[in-house]
């Protein structure tokens, strides 16, 4: 029987149990994946982000091929096109996809009259986060913070529950989680899988020759099929899930991956799905391996903040991503771009970007955040940057990331405190500080650590605002009664004007 249905198939739905594909079958399916070169071309990628993206496609693709399914694996000068050309060619067919990941591909859907269905590839519907807000709303709730939101999905999806009660008789171990950096035995962690590269991995890297911006080319740390990324997850459970936990928010110069799972990449292409990432770490748990503390931290950042970020985005968009409360207008500075700055720390989280197109969380909100918030760095210019240079960045994790969490940039609604730290705090979660020319203690003069100024000028300039902020107004108050808070203006106008030029 000839296929009747084409199924177009997303980048970043890279799998059989994903929306209409679960029902798929090679009697009566076509697949359609496109490689549009606009997007190819839209941006000067990390050479790690765009092969990465390319060869997972063309694997998935590959494995289809194998089990029988025709694949029309198009390369175009635009999704747009190729979706129309096909329609056109194919008029007695139709197709359907599962629903799109971002708002932008939705409306694409929509303009080129593509029937979409319902997706499974997060555990909480958006319309079930809209249904959750609004029952808060209707019982006179005025918040929906992600301590409710989780709550609420460890007992929706049960997980990590008893008789209706939390495992291990609390919701939360995060207190357990906040330690700093062990002192000695920073190669305790087992280092992640590396995979060779294959002919379909060496295929896309001669393509893309040309194509991408700065960064170091792949070395297999990123799995580009479902088997290399399973295989990810099986050694993140094993080997390393028992220490996630303790030193979660430490940074540590010669250890880029410390005990995170680095599994982001596959969760947002589709090649592991949340819901059997949750189920392996509680088994886990349940058979004695892991303890609670560490498998209850890990469990709230896929049920909870993963799903939390994208229920927001849904809810948000699309005016979220060009808000700008505190009006910061800086453009990005070169340091971003080419970790060439004396700021230990910016240089450190830098660097490692440039070799893996990754850094851990607590790099991406203290250190390259941190700065963006504190120095004024417009957040549309961050999140582009960020998006280009990140193996795992997707539009629904990114601008509530940046926009939300990072830089305040929504006036608060998802983040009830701006992250803002100055060199104490980096100094305190890391090793940064004892190779870098400024003294993370010294807010004025020109060895005076930018975090430190920028800081106590951020809290001064936006006193105003923040003064009415519970969380963090005893901060301004003490930056209000700075003696030199003058001279503090004065150095963090230089400072921004340096980080502007390079020359910081
Ligand atoms: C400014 C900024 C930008 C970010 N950009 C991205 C991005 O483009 N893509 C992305 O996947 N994550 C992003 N994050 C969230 C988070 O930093 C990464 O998911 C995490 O560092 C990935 O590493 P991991 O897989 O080892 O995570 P782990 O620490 O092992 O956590 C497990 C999983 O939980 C999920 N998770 C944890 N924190 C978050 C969060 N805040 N939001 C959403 N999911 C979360 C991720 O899927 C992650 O894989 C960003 C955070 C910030 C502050
Ligand atoms: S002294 Fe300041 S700039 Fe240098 S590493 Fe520490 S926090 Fe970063």
């Amino acid at each position: 029987m000839a296929a009747n249905r084409t199924i177009l198939v997303f980048g970043d739905q890279l799998n059989r149990a994903i929306g209409v594909l679960a029902t798929a079958t090679a009697e009566k399916d076509r697949i359609l994946l496109v490689e549009s070169t606009e997007k190819i071309g839209a941006a000067d990628w990390h050479p790690q982000r765009l092969h990465f993206y390319l060869s997972s496609m063309r694997h998935f693709a590959e494995e289809l091929r194998r089990d029988g399914f025709t694949v029309d694996y198009v390369r175009a000068s635009s999704f747009r096109s190729a979706v129309a050309e096909h329609i056109a060619t194919h008029p007695t067919s139709t197709i359907v996809a599962t629903e799109p990941n971002s708002f932008g591909a939705r409306q694409l859907m929509a303009d080129l009259g593509v029937e979409t269905l319902p997706s499974n590839q997060f555990l909480c519907h958006y319309s079930e986060f809209s249904a959750w807000v609004n029952a808060r709303r209707a019982k006179g709730y005025k918040t929906f913070k992600l301590e409710d939101f989780y709550r609420h999905q460890r007992v929706a999806l049960e997980i990590l529950m008893n008789d209706g009660e939390p495992l291990g008789g609390r919701w939360n171990f995060d207190d357990e989680n906040r330690e700093p950096p062990p002192r000695d035995g920073h190669d305790r962690w087992p280092t992640p899988l590396i995979d060779e590269l294959d002919d379909i991995d060496h295929q896309v890297l001669s393509d893309i020759a040309g194509h991408n911006g700065a960064g170091a080319p792949p070395l297999g740390w990123w799995a580009t099929t479902r088997a290399g990324a399973l295989r990810r997850l099986t050694h993140f459970i094993d080997n390393v899930l028992p220490m996630f936990g303790p030193h979660e928010d430490a940074m540590l110069t010669d250890n880029w991956h410390l005990a995170h799972s680095v599994l982001s990449p596959y969760l947002n292409n589709g090649l592991l799905m949340p819901g059997e990432i949750v189920a392996a770490a509680e088994r886990a748990h349940r058979e004695g391996r892991v303890d609670i503390a560490s498998v209850e931290g890990f469990i709230r950042q896929i049920i909870g903040w993963r799903e939390y970020v994208w229920g927001l985005y849904w809810m948000w968009m699309p005016t979220y991503r060009d808000e700008n409360f505190l009006g910061a207008d800086l453009d990005l500075p070169p340091a971003l771009a080419t970790g060439e700055t004396s700021m230990n720390c910016v240089k450190c989280t830098v660097a490692g970007i440039n070799d893996r197109a990754w850094a851990h969380h607590i790099q991406r909100l203290m250190i390259l955040g941190n700065l963006a918030l504190t120095a004024g760095i417009n957040p549309r210019q961050f999140t582009d940057w960020m998006s280009r240079v990140f193996v795992d960045a997707a539009e629904w994790v990114m601008v509530p990331n940046v926009v939300g969490m990072a830089l305040f940039a929504d006036g608060g609604r998802m983040a009830t405190k701006p992250y803002a730290s100055g060199g104490a705090y980096i100094d305190k979660m890391s090793d940064y500080c004892k190779g870098c020319r400024y003294d993370r203690k010294k807010r004025i003069g020109d060895d005076a650590c930018p975090f430190t100024t920028l800081y106590w000028d951020f809290l001064d300039r936006h006193s105003d605002t923040f003064v009415r902020n519970a969380r963090i107004a005893t901060q301004v108050r003490s930056a209000q009664k700075l003696a030199d808070i003058a001279e503090v203006r004065v150095r963090a106008r230089e400072v921004r004007e340096l980080l502007q030029s390079g020359r910081l």
